[in-house]
């Protein structure tokens, strides 16, 4: 079994009493600054000259500093740009400023597992990696609850890197909903093989088929569309309440036998070998070795492919449909808002 942490299991003046550094502003950072501001934390935002984060961050009422004074004055320093950037803004930064027994906090452990960012043995290496977008993460925190965390340990220079690390999940709100004890390469080839073979990638492409073979066979786009994609979300909350069974519970009988009967003729033993595949190309490094030479190249590959999967019929039924949903939603407010009047 897992070892799970609550709040209970943290002490939240270890983090209350170091001075804490938010490098990057974007979904992680500007979620992990502000509650951590909240839980009474002293918090300082690290971002580049003429970062258009910057009119952010101070209209939340946070300090920002350039990356290099802000890791100046840091106990702790939370790196939470784009993972292809930050062993760039490492090097450059984050290193030659980082003060003596200062700790350094990740949201993923891409840079730490693959080797892009080798930290002095000196210095303590904690993850709090949020299960969740960062977003959720301050709303969450905002409504009292809080989005599970996992927590590792890489580099324990101080003896007290735990510590640290359930105090900073508990600041951010993690400790409330749960914190499971990982390791960084353990939470790394899980987070990448989840995103590329179920959540996104996987989900992607059996969306996009199912969506292609309906229209392809001459049924309308928009049903299509309700079919295979709006109604996935109902499907994926009743399997986040109850497990699959519960999907399988709530959904008619006919779709229950169709799912027995249709699912591994559709997801066929084939597909889980190419899934031991791309497990294979993310614990050999090849993967992470292809996204940051291409992002070192200016991301050509991922630019490409960006705009590839915009240009899919999917977007274009997609997009005219929502249209409608808030064309109806704003016809309401604006009704509302004449009987007032
Ligand atoms: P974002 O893409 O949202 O980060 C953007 C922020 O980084 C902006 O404030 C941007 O500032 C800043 N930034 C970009 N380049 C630089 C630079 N060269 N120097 C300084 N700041 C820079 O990142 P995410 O929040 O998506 O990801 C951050 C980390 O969290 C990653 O390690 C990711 O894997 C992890 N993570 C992310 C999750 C998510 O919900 N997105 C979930 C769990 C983990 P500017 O305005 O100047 O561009
Ligand atoms: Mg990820
Ligand atoms: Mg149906």
């Amino acid at each position: 079994m897992a070892e799970l942490f609550y709040d209970d299991d943290a002490d939240l003046s270890i983090i209350a009493g170091r001075k804490v550094a938010v490098i990057g502003y974007g979904s992680q950072g500007h979620a992990h600054a502000l509650n951590l501001r909240d839980s009474g934390v002293d918090v300082r935002v690290g971002l580049r000259e003429g970062s258009a984060s910057r009119a952010k961050a101070e209209d939340q009422g946070l300090p920002v500093l350039t990356v290099a004074e802000a890791v100046k004055e840091a106990d702790v320093v939370v790196i939470l740009a784009p993972d292809q950037f930050q062993r760039h803004i490492y090097r450059d930064e984050i290193e030659p400023n980082l003060k003596d027994g200062a700790a350094l906090v990740f949201g993923h452990g891409f840079n730490i597992r693959f080797g892009y960012i080798k930290p002095s043995p000196a210095h303590d290496v904690l993850m709090v990696a949020p299960k969740g977008p960062g977003h959720l993460v301050r709303r969450e925190y905002e409504a009292g609850r809080g989005v599970p965390v996992i927590v590792a340990v890489e580099q324990d220079a101080s003896g007290e890197a735990w510590g640290l690390a359930l105090s900073y999940a508990k600041a951010i709100g993690g400790l409330r909903a749960g914190g499971i004890k990982t390791t960084f390469t353990e939470e790394t080839e899980t987070d990448l093989f989840g995103e590329q073979a179920v959540l996104c990638g996987g989900a992607s492409q059996l969306v996009q088929y199912g969506f292609e073979t309906l229209t392809e066979a001459g049924y309308q786009p928009e049903v299509a569309y309700f079919e295979v994609l709006h109604e996935l979300k109902l499907i994926v909350d009743l399997m986040v309440e109850g497990g699959i069974a519960k999907q399988r519970w709530s959904v008619s009988d006919t779709a229950e036998y169709g799912d027995y009967v249709s699912g591994p003729r559709v997801i066929s033993p084939e597909v889980k070998e190419n899934m031991k595949a791309v497990l294979g190309d993310i614990q050999s490094g090849a993967f992470a070795e292809r996204f940051i030479g291409d992002q070192d190249a200016g991301g050509p590959e991922f630019a490409e492919l960006r705009a590839k999967g915009e240009a899919h019929p999917i977007e274009t039924t997609g997009r005219e449909l929502r249209k409608m949903f808030s064309w109806m939603k704003e016809s309401d407010s604006d009704y509302q808002e004449g009987s007032a009047a």
